[in-house]
């Protein structure tokens, strides 16, 4: 039996209740979105006002020199090699995640010349599938998708890549990224890992696991705010085999030699294109800073512990009301964020959000509630649950059109 006592209790022992204080999320907002959009760290906003006013206003283009702009790719980068166990000179930020997937996968292809096959999962997220399609294309290679069990039987002598997400953005599964690195590398295929829904929510260690490449979000756990870019990781021992196929003048040598000859530079710099959007890296930059601190050890365990608790609660508390766990029940294979499947899912989601309980709806049936080990405690989640309960008890969710979704769900 647990209750609203359990859950104090739970809130005094969190190692990571100070980090509440550094996020500003509006008062009564209980935030279960935050595998979708990071809340706002306390920071942020002085941060980049300082950047527009000072930096920009005044330093107008000397602020690339005089507060080395230039060189915020590779800083903000390093910031997020830390938690993902990787070395600083191994990540950058730039671009989308949409962009650094065909990025890393077509370097990856051409890379293993004489494969001709890249393995994903069926059901993976949807840009995934469709750029590792785009990818495909261009270079002719051959797109196979295999459910998530059956990916290392796919893995195959004549696969160049696989491409896979470490935890599924629906269900929260986790794969298991050492096993499945090691077997693709025991068939000679390269590995490329979605990490955006791990970094900054689970431990991750891409080089004791041996990962080859990787990438992730910027706007999810790591805070960075809307649109914040990306990253991405390339093993350092794969940075001089490795071409960018997009050969903006960023990656180059030696960018402001100006000359017309593409020479890319030595490390992982090379994967950048265009002119960084200073103002969201900057935003990521206070993002990340927020979490400097952190013992991802301890993150890593206070979401499962506020998985297994949320499970709990939901099926304690709204039993009979047709909600079936779509998430792993084991903490070890499950993310940082819980779903349900219910036939009425959209409905359910938007009178929660009525009620200032935010989670949000995938298409079909998927009711998703984002654990933030940050800015979540125990009791946030036992007051989300007595609330879902009331909108089943009532039925409020009844009166949410289901006619009309909203673009974004
Ligand atoms: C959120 C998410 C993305 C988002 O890609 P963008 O290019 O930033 O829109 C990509 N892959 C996965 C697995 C995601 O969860």
């Amino acid at each position: 039996m647990i209750d609203r006592t359990a859950a104090v209790r739970l809130d005094a022992a969190d190692p990571l209740r100070p980090f509440r204080d550094r996020f500003r999320l509006p008062p009564g907002c209980i935030y279960l979105d935050g595998n979708s959009l990071g809340a706002l760290p306390a920071t942020t906003s002085a941060r980049i006002t300082r950047a527009v006013e000072e930096e920009w206003g005044r330093g107008l283009i000397r602020s690339w020199n005089d507060h080395d702009w230039i060189a915020a790719p590779a800083r903000v980068g390093a910031k997020i090699a830390r938690l993902i166990g990787a070395k600083a000179d191994e990540v950058v930020v730039a671009d989308s995640t949409s962009a650094n997937l065909f990025k890393l996968i077509v370097a990856a292809l051409r890379a293993r010349p004489g494969r001709s096959a890249i393995v994903t999962e069926t059901g993976n997220f949807p840009t995934d599938l469709y750029v590792a399609r785009s990818a495909a294309e261009l270079t002719g290679a051959e797109l196979r998708t295999t459910c998530a069990q059956h990916v290392i039987d796919a893995i195959s002598e004549d696969v160049a890549l696989v491409v896979l997400t470490h935890i599924h953005y629906k269900t929260a599964a986790r794969l298991d990224m050492r096993r499945i690195t090691r077997a693709a590398h025991a068939k000679g295929a390269l590995i490329l890992w979605d990490l955006s829904h791990s970094a900054g929510a689970v431990a991750l260690d891409l080089n004791a696991d041996e990962v080859d490449l990787a990438v992730g979000c910027g706007y999810k756990y790591l805070n960075g705010g809307p649109g914040a870019p990306s990253f991405l990781f390339v093993a350092e021992r794969h940075q001089p085999h490795m071409r960018c196929p997009v050969g903006g003048w960023m990656g180059h040598r030696d960018p402001f030699a100006f000359v017309d000859e593409y020479v890319p530079a030595a490390g992982v710099d090379r994967f950048l294109c265009g002119t960084p959007p200073l103002l969201s890296m900057l935003g990521l930059e206070a993002g990340l800073d927020v979490l400097s601190d952190a013992d991802m050890g301890i993150v890593e365990r206070k979401s499962q512990a506020m998985g297994d608790f949320f499970i709990a609660a939901v099926e304690q508390e709204c039993g009979g009301f047709g909600l079936t766990l779509a998430s792993p029940r084991a903490s070890s294979a499950r993310g940082s964020h819980v779903s349900f499947g219910h036939p009425e899912a959209y409905s359910i989601v938007q009178a929660l959000i009525r009620r200032n309980v935010i989670g949000d709806f995938r298409a079909p049936d998927i009711a998703r509630f984002g654990l933030t080990p940050f800015y979540l405690g125990f009791e946030d989640l036992w007051k989300a649950v007595e609330i879902l309960r009331d909108v089943f008890d009532k039925e409020t969710w009844r009166s949410e059109s289901r006619s009309t979704r909203a673009r974004v769900t």
